[in-house]
């Protein structure tokens, strides 16, 4: 029987379009690195100009500019022989959460594009990762990773670098940079 996977998508699996929607907003050339905390709204100035940003972003397809992260896309297909991979993702934005159903679909029809090997029926889009057993998850928040699971990666972003050692050992969690060490790992352990 093949080990479960959960898998993350955003900063994991690609890099969402949300920084490049943020910056066509407002004329800015940021990128990653020049934050280390996952909510970067602050950026953005007043709660009245980040309101204005949520209704000028639902315009938007959240993923039309994503780019994928290398070597994810053929790491987890050649894991798929070994694993029962379930791509587990949020989907509920943070401050416009009841207006959320766009990103929903911006984030399927991701998927269903860029990795057509993925079983539509094993998608999971929620932000209650911690509530599931499974052998392995990656994914880029400490928090989302609190769950029954054997194997953590938490796979190195923007605002997990201030994560130390010593609290990923407390949490059993590995840190990995990229596709490759996962693979090194998973293969080892299929
Ligand atoms: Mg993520």
């Amino acid at each position: 029987m093949k080990k479960t996977m959960l898998v993350d998508l955003d900063y994991v699996i690609c890099h969402p379009g949300f920084l490049k929607i943020v910056n066509d907003f407002l004329g800015t050339n940021y990128v990653e690195d020049d934050f280390e905390e996952y909510i970067i709204d602050g950026v953005i100035g007043s709660q009245e100009k980040i309101n204005e940003f949520y209704e000028y972003y639902l315009l938007q397809d959240g993923y039309k500019d994503a780019v994928l992260i290398e070597g994810a896309k053929e790491a987890l297909e050649r894991l798929s022989e070994y694993y029962d991979i379930h791509l587990c993702s949020a989907c509920v934005m943070f401050g416009v959460e009841r207006r959320s159903a766009k990103l929903f679909k911006d984030k399927f029809e991701y998927l269903m594009r860029e990795l057509p090997f993925l079983d539509p029926e094993k998608i999971i889009f929620t932000n209650s990762k911690n509530i599931f057993k499974a052998d392995v998850q990656i994914d880029d928040r400490l928090p989302n990773m609190l769950g029954d699971v054997k194997i953590k990666l938490l796979f190195d972003a923007y605002h997990n670098r201030k994560i130390s050692d010593e609290e990923l050992k407390e949490h059993n969690m590995i840190r990995v940079k990229n596709w490759k060490e996962i693979e090194d790992i998973l293969l080892k352990s299929k």
